[in-house]
């Protein structure tokens, strides 16, 4: 690969934060260190099966580099590149409301950290490379069904601008993995895949919290410390010399970029499925792909996550309380480095009051409005009643509200959102009152109609990546032909565009998919 052997790579984290000297790679619990070095497991036949060329650009990788043989041998974890020192890290967390201990990267393996020619830091993390010393019981593998989810989720994310971490390539192992994906005790054979991963850091709420909850008062310091200094600099001046000054800062900064994420997630109707704290970015990126799926008819009571099915702790409407919960957590973690609680009191009021300015501001540009009056709450909340009980699609619906003709508004322009026809017979005259409210509030308003529709096209998207979408793409990469993967791929590079062509990957569920396993719901056993 004659590019990559120019990567520049800058290994920060193991370099500044101690490590666990045993090298074993067997299941353990890890004290007083951050991380353990592991080296990826090599795999029988590593494959490329697709990448994003975005990330492949921002990382300095030419076309050529791609698509050599060193490329999948590296990214299926059977090479290294000059540079390369792999880790997974020790973290612990919150999971499903309960303190879970060590937790630790089980399946994950960082190879490094990349500066590009931008002189920005990206980690490069495999996903699904071998055992560690925090797999405990597991194998440390991932099947294709779920790697194709996370590939393809993290880029439509990125493409829909809600923050999450990337994908840079999905590489097919050549082996099988057990996965009792029904839990019903009958485990099957699955192809096995790996993901790397890519963004600024990895650090989670979780790594914060075990050293907390071991009173490692100085683990944590250091890990805070760290965490400024490299991925918060733009913090650092203005506050040197005064520490508490800027670990407040720091704080509050990791709030609100926790209210810009879930706002983002709000307006597109994703559900993350599993937030537990360990999967909870430093950062305010959308981070670990599981058992996460799309609102297709709105509904706040909905979770993709069979473990969830019972509680719905991660039910799409829950989720911006969820996160300010894991705020919390993060925050009593926090609570020995700093002199007062009064900071992280601040900070979790800072969540509070950017989402309450986010969700006005998604109002107003889902509903192509200048701005968002105390009213248009109102409206929105008495929308999200209707689609929620009429059983509308969310994307659908608000996709094509920017195209209802405001002079003589009635729900039939909006037909093609609805599940149930029985349902918009039923609910046609709520409908159509709706819309008479909602086009005298757009008069009133009086945004130019081009302008106020670019407004909505940029906030509503065409094209999100529908579970059962995603679902189309495994069955067949699982049946020999993987380029439905790039295809959906492509389609999600400008979901907010219409794509003529692009038709059939914007429709309602089918109804084949409504209660199919990967398209409804997902179980974690991926
Ligand atoms: P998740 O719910 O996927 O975020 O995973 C929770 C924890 O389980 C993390 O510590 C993961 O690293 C670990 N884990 C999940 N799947 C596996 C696996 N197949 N092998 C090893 N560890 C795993
Ligand atoms: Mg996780």
């Amino acid at each position: 690969m004659a590019t990559v052997t120019t990567l520049r790579f800058d290994n920060a984290f193991v370099r500044e934060l101690p490590g666990d000297p045993n090298p074993d790679p067997w299941p353990r619990q890890v004290h007083g260190a951050l991380y353990s070095r592991v080296m990826p497991t090599p795999v029988a036949a590593p494959r490329l099966i697709a990448h994003s060329a975005e990330v492949a650009d921002l990382l300095g990788f030419a076309a050529e580099d791609i698509r050599s043989e060193e490329f999948a041998r590296v990214f299926g974890g059977n090479a290294l590149l000059e540079g390369m020192e792999p880790y997974s890290a020790n973290y612990g967390g919150h999971q499903f409301g309960h303190w879970a201990g060590q937790l630790g990267d089980g399946r994950a393996i960082t190879l490094g950290e990349v500066i590009n020619s931008a002189g920005e830091r990206w980690e490069l993390q495999l996903k699904g490379a071998g055992l560690t010393p925090y797999s405990r019981t597991a194998d440390g593998r991932a099947v294709l069904r779920s790697s194709v989810r996370e590939f393809l989720c993290s880029e439509a994310m990125h493409h829909l601008r809600v923050p999450t971490t990337r994908a840079l390539s999905l590489v097919g192992t050549g082996e099988r993995v057990m996965r009792d994906m029904f839990y019903d005790g009958r485990p099957a054979p699955e192809p096995g895949a790996i993901v790397c991963r890519v963004a600024p850091s990895f650090i989670r709420f979780g790594n914060f919290e075990l050293p907390a909850s071991r009173r490692d008062a100085a683990l944590l310091n250091s890990l805070i410390d760290f965490t400024i200094r490299r991925d918060f600099s733009e913090l650092v001046s203005g506050a040197e010399g005064d520490a508490q000054r800027l670990r407040a800062a720091w704080f509050e900064e990791v709030c609100a970029r926790t209210a810009v994420m879930v706002a983002g997630w709000m307006r597109v109707g994703f559900v993350h499925g599993v937030m537990n704290t360990d999967n909870m970015s430093i950062l305010g990126l959308t981070i670990d792909y599981g058992p996460y799926g799309w609102i297709d008819n709105f509904d706040p009571e909905w979770t993709p996550n069979t473990t969830d099915a019972m509680g719905r702790r991660y039910r799409f409407g829950a989720q911006e309380q969820v996160a300010y919960w894991n705020l919390g957590r993060l925050a009593q973690a926090l609570v020995p480095a700093f002199d007062s609680v009064d900071p992280l009191q601040a900070g979790l009021q800072r969540y509070v009051d950017d989402l309450t300015t986010l969700t006005r501001g998604t109002a107003a540009s889902k509903f192509g409005l200048r701005e968002c009056e105390d009213g248009d709450l109102e409206l929105m909340q008495g929308l999200h009643v209707l689609l929620a009980r009429a059983e509308v699609d969310m994307t659908i619906f608000f996709r094509n509200l920017a195209d209802v003709p405001l002079d003589a508004p009635t729900v039939e322009a909006l037909r093609e959102a609805f599940y149930d026809p029985e349902k918009l017979r039923v609910e046609a005259a709520a409908f159509d009152e709706w819309l008479a409210r909602y086009a005298a509030r757009v008069r009133r308003d009086g945004m130019p109609g081009a302008e106020r529709r670019a407004r909505m096209n940029s906030a509503n998207p065409r094209y999100v990546l529908r579970n059962y979408l995603a679902q189309q793409a495994i069955d067949r990469a699982a049946a020999g032909d993987d380029s439905g993967i790039a295809e959906l791929l492509e389609v999600l590079r400008r979901p907010y565009d219409e794509q003529p062509g692009a038709e059939a990957y914007a429709q309602r569920r089918p109804d084949w998919a409504r209660h199919r396993a990967g398209c409804s719901m997902l179980s974690c056993s991926s």
